[in-house]
């Protein structure tokens, strides 16, 4: 069987977009209103001659009260499982108590972690990439899961991360 990454993160960070940019494919269901509910969430991905499984994750939450520890509790069960996690912010909105809650997961499970900062998709939103060391979990990776940008160097990371 093939090392496990999980893609965590509050809705609409661009988590599917990023796990279809990770397969080739567009088979994880995107969507502009969060949290979509999806029958099949593993894929199987390739890269650099290596196998590997992603988990996206993200069903139903509601916007009622809770919303966070909702949302921790799905990363939970998805980290369980996984070799390695891949934590996926939003770096244009920047940091919400919906990411912190997740990062405490994170720190908690003692997983190895890569930070993708998502939606730079364009140079000058790099010092909002940037601004995601402070959620204490090493190098953001500054990436466009539209439209492509920085995801070799994302994907060597999960690689080094397994
Ligand atoms: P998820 O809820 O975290 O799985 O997020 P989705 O992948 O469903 O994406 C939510 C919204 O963000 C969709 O409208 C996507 O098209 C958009 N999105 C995802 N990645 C990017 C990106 O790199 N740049 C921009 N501008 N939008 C993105
Ligand atoms: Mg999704």
């Amino acid at each position: 069987t093939w090392p496990v990454v999980a893609v965590v993160g509050r809705p609409n960070v661009g988590k599917s977009t990023l796990v279809n940019r990770i397969i080739g494919r567009r088979e994880a269901v995107v969507q502009d209103i969060p949290g979509v509910t999806r029958d099949r969430v593993s894929y199987d991905a390739l890269w650099n001659g290596r196998q590997f499984t992603v988990v996206d994750t993200g069903g139903w939450v509601s916007d009622a009260v809770g919303m966070a520890a909702q949302i921790a509790e799905q990363a939970e069960m998805a980290i369980e499982t996984a070799d390695a996690v891949l934590f996926v912010v939003d770096a244009t909105v920047g940091i919400l108590d919906e990411d912190e809650a997740v990062v405490r997961v994170l720190r908690r499970s003692k997983k190895p972690v890569v930070l993708a900062a998502n939606k730079v998709d364009d140079p000058r939103t790099e010092a909002e990439a940037a601004a995601m060391w402070n959620l204490g979990l090493g190098e953001p990776y500054a990436v466009s899961a539209l439209h492509g940008r920085g995801s070799g160097d994302l994907l060597d990371a999960i690689l080094d991360a397994l």
